[in-house]
């Protein structure tokens, strides 16, 4: 997987969130409490939902209404990281409007290239092997005749 595109600050995110614990996603509120038992600057985080996969959908309080965050230096570290790698190898999904975009790395332009590369050098070999067998048959009759 490969993550493409930039944030375009629609604020999105902060009221789409969700943590993951040790390769885990938070599932229940009694989690949810214990996380935030741990890390108290989580408790700015307020449950809304689940997602279809059973994650806890949260939203921060620290939005303000012009979508902005109220303290943006002390963000989250989930705030800095977002959207990481972890929000889509596992259950997380990007929200609607978020100016990133997940691709399969097998579709990138760079991996459709390198298995073009591969083919043609394949195919190059082929022919080489095929010019030299022909040369070699030639050389063949030609002593063949000869004799
Ligand atoms: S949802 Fe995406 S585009 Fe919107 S603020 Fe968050 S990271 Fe930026
Ligand atoms: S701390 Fe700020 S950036 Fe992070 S979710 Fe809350 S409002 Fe958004």
């Amino acid at each position: 997987m490969n993550l493409i595109g930039n944030c375009r600050k629609c604020g999105s995110c902060c009221f789409h969130l969700n943590i993951c614990e040790e390769g885990r996603w938070l599932s229940s509120p009694r989690k949810f409490k214990k996380f935030v038992a741990k890390n108290p600057e989580y408790k700015r985080l307020k449950i809304t939902g689940k997602n279809e996969s059973g994650t806890l959908n949260l939203s921060c309080t620290w939005l303000k209404s012009d979508m902005t965050c109220k303290d943006y230096d002390n963000r989250l570290d989930i705030c800095r990281d977002f959207p990481e790698k972890m929000a889509f190898y596992e259950k997380g999904i990007l929200p609607e409007g978020c100016g990133f975009e997940i691709i399969s790395k097998r579709n990138t332009f760079e991996s459709i290239l390198k298995k073009q590369v591969k083919r043609e050098k394949k195919l190059h070999r082929w022919n080489n092997f095929k010019n030299w067998l022909k040369k070699k048959a030639l050389a063949l009759t030609w002593s063949w005749r000869k004799k």
